[in-house]
Order: C-alpha cells, then sequence, then structure tokens
C-alpha cells in the first residue's frame, strides 16, 4: 500500500509539498491558510513534520494532518518520530493518528535533544515494522549523500533497504543541492533490491544563515554554483531568496527530466516557494 501508487495513476510525476505544525508565533489559523493555499496546487499530498524534541506540539501535526484531508482533500503525511519513544508512547501516538483518520506515516527516529534517552526503539526501522504492522502506509527518510552521522556510504545504502525491508513502501529524501548525489544514489539503491520509489527532498536556500544552518544539520554539500549565488547575492536579502528559488526550481525540471519517482518541496509554509515549483513543473510538462 503506498501513497506513490495512487499519485502515479494521474499519470505524471508524483509532487508533494512538507510543511510544519503550529509553534511559536504560528498558529493552527495560519497553518490553516498556508495548507489551503497549498491544496490550491493540487499536490498528491501534504507531508507535516513531527517535532522530536521536548519543544513543540505532538499533537499539533496530527491535528493539521487531519485539517489538510478534512478542509482542503488532499492526502497527508503525517511525520513520526520514535526517538526517546517507549512503546506506551507510540501505542498512544498510533492510536491518535487513527482517531485523526490518517493512514500515511512518514517514520524518522528524529534527533536526541536535551534530556532524551535512546528510548525502547534504536532506529527509524523499529518504528517502521510497528507501523506497518498497525496498517499504515509508511514513508521513511532517505540520504542521497549519507545521514549526517553515517560516513559509509554502503552502510547508508544498508539502511535505506533494512527500512524497505522493515516495511517502508516510500522514501523521500534530505535536501540536496547537487542532483547528481541524487543519481548516483538512487542507482545504488535499485542496485541494492530497493524498489520502493524515492522522492526527492527539494529546499531553497532564501538566506546565508539559512542555508549554512541546513548544511551543517545534514551534511549536504553547497555546489560551487549556491556558493557564487550566495556570494554573488550576499547583501541583496530578496534577490538571493529569488535566486534560491529558482535555483530549486531548475533542480526539480532537471530531476523530473531524469524519470525520478517523485518531487517534494520542503515549502517551509511559504506557498510561494510552493507555487513557484509547481509553476516550473508544469511550464515542463507542456513543453
Ligand atoms: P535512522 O534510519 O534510524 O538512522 C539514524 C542513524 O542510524 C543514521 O546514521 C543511520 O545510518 C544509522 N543506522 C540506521 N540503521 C542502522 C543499523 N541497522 N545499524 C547501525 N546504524 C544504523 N526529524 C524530526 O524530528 N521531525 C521530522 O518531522 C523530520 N522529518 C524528516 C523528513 C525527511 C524527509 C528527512 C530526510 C528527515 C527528517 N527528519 C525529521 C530528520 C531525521 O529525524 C534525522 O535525519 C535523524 O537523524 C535520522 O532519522 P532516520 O529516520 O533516518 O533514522
Amino acid at each position: 500500500r503506498s501513497i506513490y501508487r495512487t499519485a502515479r495513476a494521474c499519470g505524471r510525476r508524483p509532487v508533494s509539498f512538507e510543511i510544519f505544525p503550529p509553534k511559536g508565533d504560528l498558529t493552527l489559523d495560519v497553518a490553516h491558510d498556508v495548507a489551503g493555499q497549498l491544496a490550491e496546487l493540487a499536490p498528491d499530498f501534504i507531508s507535516v513534520t513531527y517535532s522530536a524534541g521536548g519543544s513543540g506540539n505532538k499533537r499539533a501535526t496530527a491535528d493539521v494532518a487531519q485539517m489538510i484531508q478534512r478542509d482542503f482533500d488532499v492526502p497527508a503525511v503525517a511525520h513520526l518520530t520514535c526517538v526517546g519513544a517507549t512503546e506506551e508512547t507510540i501505542a498512544r501516538a498510533v492510536d491518535d493518528l487513527r482517531a485523526h483518520g490518517i493512514d500515511n506515516v512518514l517514520a524518522l527516529r528524529g534527533d536526541a535533544v536535551g534530556a532524551d534517552e535512546p528510548g525502547e526503539y534504536r532506529y527509524a526501522r523499529d518504528l517502521i515494522s510497528r507501523l506497518a504492522e498497525e496498517g499504515f502506509c509508511v514513508g521513511a527518510a532517505a540520504y542521497p549523500e549519507g545521514h549526517i552521522a553515517c560516513d559509509d556510504a554502503r552502510a547508508n545504502i544498508e539502511h535505506l533497504k533494512q527500512k524497505q525491508d522493515a516495511g517502508a513502501s516510500f522514501f523521500v529524501t534530505q535536501l540536496f543541492f547537487d542532483n547528481e548525489f541524487f543519481y548516483r544514489f538512487w542507482e545504488a539503491a535499485r542496485n541494492a533490491g530497493v524498489t520502493a520509489p524515492i522522492a526527492c527532498g527539494i529546499m531553497p536556500f532564501l538566506g546565508k544563515t539559512q542555508i549554512q544552518r541546513m548544511v551543517f544539520m545534514c551534511g549536504a554539500s553547497l555546489p560551487s554554483p549556491v556558493v557564487k549565488l550566495l556570494a554573488r547575492f550576499e547583501d541583496r536579502p530578496d534577490d538571493l531568496r529569488r535566486a534560491g528559488i529558482e535555483y530549486a526550481c531548475a533542480q526539480l525540471v532537471d530531476l523530473d527530466a531524469h524519470g525520478v519517482d517523485g518531487l517534494h518541496v520542503y515549502t517551509m509554509n511559504q506557498p510561494d516557494i510552493a507555487r513557484a515549483s509547481m509553476a516550473a513543473l508544469r511550464a515542463a510538462w507542456r513543453a
């Protein structure tokens, strides 16, 4: 049971968006407005992140995912992490997802913060098998350049395959700025027997600080065309943001032309990013 099977039936590449749920100043009303603007673009699904740490409202993910399905008739994927979780907290999360009518879950380990102990779920694959047994359509994370804590390219692919074996029926990648990394990773994954669709996660760079924080967190490379754009527009934030979105759109169009399994845009709750992405892809499909 893969959400990608339904999406593919439309006869074009599945396109999906990621948003984050209410936190801090972001209220449910604002999240509703963001989701509504994304839904107008008719994505195949919208995924909603989950706050792994002590901060953030853990129920907010299910609330927003439910709202997306109920108010906008777009399939939702709820992220769920297992770092620090116990059998009991996961059972509660499962009940909560069911009560919210959520069938699709992106199962992640998350990253330990503060006092989080390793817990009963060591790796994402433990959560994947638990959720697959419960009948959810389960997706998982994939790392074209390897996870930040994994230097071994072969182990990176082995861990991916383990996730599929545990029951993951689709993957979404970590962001990358050089599509060549993805093409090599995709080929290695296929050679290792990974048959589940792997959607490419693309995040535009919007500013120097944002992108530095991201690459330090996830270990993605900044190729020289990106570094040059960051240098050229250093003192012109609006132009830099525009250049970042254009660069992401060009990545999406190139990936689409290579026939990838799906395209997933990290919108950072900024609907203009989703609009520009969809416009670029639609123009490519018409051409
Ligand atoms: P795992 O697959 O468990 O991997 C964690 C580490 O363990 C990696 O280094 C891996 O190589 C290693 N490993 C895996 N299996 C084995 C094994 N059998 N033996 C030895 N080592 C192993 N975080 C959030 O908190 N909330 C979110 O909503 C969220 N959404 C995300 C969405 C996407 C698409 C991606 C790519 C990441 C997301 N993350 C999110 C971040 C994610 O939680 C972190 O990247 C985390 O560090 C790893 O999660 P994972 O599910 O890949 O873990």
